[in-house]
Formats: C-alpha cells, structure tokens, sequence
C-alpha cells in the first residue's frame, strides 16, 4: 500500500490508503470517507467499527454451497422450495446475489471461489470442485448450471468441470450467451442474466 501524508498527520494518512484500497474507490473519495470518519461522533464511529468487527467474526461459508452467510446453511440451501436436484455453479458468492436479482432461478448454487487460473496458480485443489462432485453423486442433482464468467478462465473452469462430471448422470448447461464474451457476471443486469438463465444451452 502506498503511504501518502496527509496535512492532518499520519493516522488520517492511513485512513485514506485504507478506503482507497476498496473497490471502486479512487483517491478524492477515499479523501470524502476519511473526512467523514473524522467528523463521525465518538458512538457512531464505534458503532462503524462494531459492525466491521460484526461481519467479520460471524461470516463463513455455507457448507452446502460454499456461498458467504451466518448461519451454517445459506438460507438457499435451506429453502424447501427451491429445487435441489438443479445446481448453478458460479465463480463468486457475489454472482450469486446478481443471478438471484433476476428472479428466475428456482434451483441451488454451488460456489467455486475462483476459476482455474494456471498463470495465477490456481489449480482445481484451490477450487471446491471436490464437493461439487460430492453434491451430484450424493445428492441427486440432476442438472448443472454452468454460470462461470465469459472469460477464457470461466471458460476453462466450465470445462474442466464437465469433463470431471462427463460419467455421471448429470446434465450439463451453461448460461446463453447474451452476456458479452469477456465480460464479467457480476456486472451484467438483471434483464440480460435472466434471459441467459431462460435460454440456457446444452454445455
Ligand atoms: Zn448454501
């Protein structure tokens, strides 16, 4: 991180390199958060902190679908009325909360925390291809999503994960392409990702 100084000394220094670490955050709105958190009241900044503290001792992931949640199970996973035998496979828990906007998805997730990605030292042990492949000869999933990122690594992952699953009883789709190729899930709208889910294609 770099350490710029600050004409309020060090310690608002360091609050700005902090925000400008965070997504989507340039300099001059790292610079309008730090101000803020010194103008905050002596409780509200502690209520800020509290809620850092908060997030960050109570969340983990599911242990079905390896999403981000405080309970054991995500509250998918423990939905009766969702189908369970029908498994999206997504890079991140953040592209589950896009597909989930689009409203049209009625089955489970399952979360691989990455993509393979050999350049980056990514191997498919760093991924949680293991229980995936536990979930379809276990637990009767009968369908497979494939929703990895239009990207030569999402591309890869997918098919690298037919090809684990090319001797089960398991049918494999992927998302149709009206996500551009190269782009990311997490930005494409709702529209776009519900029509992608609708007309999804044999892998
Ligand atoms: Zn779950």
């Amino acid at each position: 991180m770099e350490q710029q100084s600050h004409p309020y000394g060090p310690s608002v220094a360091r609050l700005v390199d902090e925000f400008a670490e965070m997504p989507g955050i340039g300099r001059k709105s790292a610079e309008r958060l730090a101000q803020y958190v010194v103008n905050l009241k002596k409780p509200a900044a502690a209520r800020l902190i509290q809620a850092i503290d908060a997030v960050k001792r109570s969340i983990r992931r599911c242990e079905v679908c390896h999403t981000l949640t405080e309970a054991e199970t995500c509250e998918i996973c423990s939905d009766p009325r969702r189908e369970s035998s029908l498994v999206c496979v997504v890079e991140q828990p953040r592209d589950v909360i896009s597909l989930e906007a689009s409203g049209v998805f009625q089955g489970k997730y399952h979360v691989l925390h990455g993509c393979l990605s050999p350049l980056n030292g990514i191997g498919p042990e760093q991924l949680t291809l293991d229980s995936l492949v536990k979930r379809v000869r276990e637990q009767g999933v009968t369908e497979i999503v494939m929703a990895t990122n239009p990207t030569l690594e999402g591309d890869g992952t997918a098919l690298f994960i037919s090809n684990l699953l090319a001797d089960d009883n398991v049918r494999i789709t992927r998302l149709a392409r009206g996500i551009a190729s190269g782009s990311v899930l997490e930005f494409a709208n709702k529209e776009m990702l519900a029509d992608a889910l609708r007309g999804r294609q044999s892998f």
